[in-house]
């Protein structure tokens, strides 16, 4: 039986697996997919079943923390089937989840009651049409009903995702802080990555970096460095007087890739070594071919040997990634 940590030949440990448990979404947000896409068909992507098996042999070989995340992870059918024994796995110390929100309501108790401990929502905007305009197709009072259902439920963290675009919500930036610290939750600001072509705008010219969000924010509000790390591209902040913790995600920068903890699988079965490299294995064949547990150890061994020391990004040029966000998980 193999047995053994998930190092890479950097020295990195990897105990962090984000789970795309399927690429279909019922949004189409402009900055994640085009208006009209084509997913995958059915049987490339993996069944919950085999999404399970490989959660275990990851656990088994040190990883602690999962994120199940999409698409859209909530639209699965039977997503439970999967939460719950996930939730139930010795070893796995956190099983979290990011939502676009439009069936939070409906399964913020049952994750709770699975042992999902933090969740994240992604929402740009509290002005219903402009929420519409952002998700192409979303309806946002849905989504404000599945956070204060979420918070009823109990969860340890809630955390808004958000993302601005200059001149098109760049005047939520403070709306945003205001509604997280009235409900007691957090917020991150995401940088927008060029991944895929949308085409919706012209990404460089619209652009906010994390250094211009701080500078909107602090001129009402005070933001207390956070010792918190999460081994990942986020700086976190404490809002003064509040609960609230204010994150900014720069995935463009790539200091942090000296302590990168994680990997990827995507929907169908690929393990992504870098979100920002091409750098992949191919796992469903392993799941769907006679090959035991110990093979797929071994296979996921190997990988470690081409994760990507580090990743690039340059919002002037052209996509270097053809991949959606929605195929990678975020
Ligand atoms: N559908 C779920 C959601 O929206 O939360 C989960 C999947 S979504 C791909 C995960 C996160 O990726 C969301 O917070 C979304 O805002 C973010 N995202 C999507 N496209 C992005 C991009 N081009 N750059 C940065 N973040 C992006
Ligand atoms: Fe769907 Fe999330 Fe992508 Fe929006 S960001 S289209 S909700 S996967």
């Amino acid at each position: 039986m193999v047995n053994n940590q998930l190092i890479d030949q950097f020295g990195r440990r990897v105990n962090y697996l984000r789970l795309s448990v399927t690429d279909r979404c019922d949004y189409r947000c402009v900055y994640c997919m085009a208006e009209e896409m084509t997913f995958l068909p059915r049987e490339q992507i993996l069944t919950l079943e085999e999404q399970l098996r490989l959660c275990r042999n990851f656990v088994d070989m040190g990883v602690q923390k999962i994120r199940l995340t999409g698409g859209e992870p909530l639209i699965r059918r039977n997503i439970m089937a999967l939460i719950e024994p996930l939730g139930a796995l010795e070893g796995l110390r956190e099983l979290v989840l990011t939502t676009n929100g439009s069936r939070l309501k409906q399964y913020a108790r049952p994750m709770r009651a699975a042992g999902v401990r933090r969740i994240n929502v992604s929402l740009d905007s509290l002005k219903a049409d402009r929420f519409a305009q952002i998700t192409r197709v979303g309806k946002l009072e849905p989504v404000l009903q599945g956070i204060e259902e979420a918070i009823e439920a109990g969860f340890e963290r809630i955390k808004i995702n958000a993302i601005i675009i200059k001149g098109r919500n760049d005047d939520e930036i403070i709306p945003l802080i205001r509604y997280v610290k009235e409900l007691g939750i957090d917020i991150s600001f995401i940088e927008e990555m060029p991944l895929g072509t949308t085409l919706a705008y012209d990404r460089a010219e619209n652009f906010m970096s994390s250094v211009d969000l701080r500078e909107v924010i602090e001129r009402e509000f005070q933001l207390i460095p956070s010792t918190k790390d999460s081994g990942g591209p986020a700086k976190y902040f404490d809002l003064a007087g509040t609960q609230t913790q204010v994150g900014f995600i720069s995935p463009h920068s790539n200091n942090f890739c000296s302590t990168c903890n994680r990997v990827r699988l995507t929907s169908e079965g690929r393990l992504l070594l870098c979100l920002g490299n091409e750098h992949s294995v191919d796992l469903r064949s392993l799941l769907r071919g006679d090959f035991s547990d110990d093979d797929i150890k071994n296979t996921l061994l190997e990988a470690m040997n081409i994760k990507p020391e580090r990743h690039e990004f340059d919002l002037n040029e052209a996509p270097q990634l053809v991949r959606f966000m929605n195929m990678t998980g975020g």
